[in-house]
């Protein structure tokens, strides 16, 4: 009941062009096990690169900024989720079931979502955290086969124990989305289970919640991967795992005057009136974060309950705050523009096939 843990989780999380190390004192050390592991550039697997270029890397100590996230709504209870696949629009996907059981903790933590960028100014956070302790059951999100499980998926060394990763297992899954294959990535664990080639189904158990890798406490970094199994073809896992029966998700897309991004802006999200505690949430829009085809979203929160919602941020210095209904398993979208302020629509349905990178702005009148 209390919570995510108070020790910072160090996610998985990717760097434009060199891999920093990300070490900190070991946080929790398990008897017998050992320190944390260090991260640093492997000069075999490394591009030459020119160093001043580079952008200088925050070692230690590692310092967090987090905007006060709010406290998770903790109940220790979900809904079941709605089963997968499950679309009420022909544009959402929420392909996925949680890769932790019903029983624990299965959601993302707050304070570490996608896009983020915690760790420091380089580091985008490309999956979800989702908290559990030491030896929980890992289980596959859908069906698929086993095509990696070792350390090294980052560092692309088999068994290279120094990887971000860990020990981590990727799946490919037999159903894509418009044509293209789908991955989910399972990292940090204390011990693999799955095989490479093997096939698992929805629940199967892929290992064990573990502290391997880039991480100062035992949790699940978890990815959605499409297109490729690369770095840079994550999607937010929110706009993947089903939400719980009667709950919701609020997508948005806010963009400045020039019409970008904004980006890792604190967003409040507050429900009217409720139990349920204030949620923030902050944007992404650059670096290794991608949108979705359709939303062009920079803001995704899952799991909220159906009901109206008070959404508030400050822009140039003023507060704003408007109003939204959550829907129960569906996506409630919205825009923010520095010309027209809120609009809740959906985007315009596209008059192309998806394809990545290519996907337009939206604009708006
Ligand atoms: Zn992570």
């Amino acid at each position: 009941m209390s919570g995510p843990s108070n020790f910072p989780l160090f996610g998985v999380f990717m760097i434009l062009s060199l891999i920093i190390a990300s070490c900190t004192p070991a946080a929790m050390t398990e008897t017998g096990s050992t320190s944390t592991a260090v991260i640093a550039a492997d000069a075999a697997t490394q591009p030459p690169v020119q160093i001043d270029s580079l952008p200088k890397p925050t070692i230690a100590p590692f310092r967090f900024f987090l905007p006060t996230p709010g406290s998770e709504p903790v109940s220790g209870w979900r809904p079941p989720l709605y089963p997968v696949p499950w679309a009420v629009s022909a544009y959402d996907h929420f392909y996925f079931a949680r890769p932790i059981a019903a029983d624990n903790v299965n959601w993302p933590l707050a304070e570490y979502r996608y896009g983020g960028v915690f760790f420091a100014p380089n580091i985008i956070h490309t999956g979800v955290d989702i908290d559990a302790d030491e030896g929980t059951p890992i289980l596959a999100a859908g069906s698929g086969t086993v095509i990696s499980a070792d350390w090294g998926l980052y560092t692309e060394v088999p068994g290279n124990i120094s990887d971000p990763y860990g020990q981590a297992v990727v799946l490919r899954h037999d159903f894509g989305y418009k044509g293209q294959s789908l991955y989910t990535v399972y990292a940090h664990m204390s011990k693999i289970i799955a095989v490479i080639g093997q096939h698992m189904e929805a629940g199967d158990v892929l290992g064990l919640i573990g502290d391997t890798g880039a991480t100062t406490g035992p949790h699940l970094h978890f990815e959605v991967r499409l297109g490729a199994n690369t770095f840079y073809s994550t999607y937010n896992p929110e706009l993947w795992m089903a939400p719980p029966q009667g709950w919701g998700v609020l997508v948005g897309r806010l963009t400045d005057e020039d019409g970008k991004l904004m980006n890792q802006f604190l967003v409040e999200v507050r429900p009217m009136p409720s139990e349920v505690p204030l949620r923030k949430v902050l944007t992404y829009g650059e670096g290794a974060a991608n949108s979705d085809r359709y939303y062009q979203e920079n803001l995704a929160l899952s799991d909220l309950p159906a009901g109206l919602y008070k959404i508030m941020f400050k822009y140039k210095d003023k507060d704003l705050q408007f109003w939204v209904d959550i829907y129960p398993g569906q996506i409630t979208y919205f825009t923010f523009t520095d010309k027209d302020g809120f609009k809740v629509a959906p985007p315009p349905v596209p008059t192309l096939d998806f394809l990545p990178g290519t996907a337009t702005p939206i604009s708006t009148p």
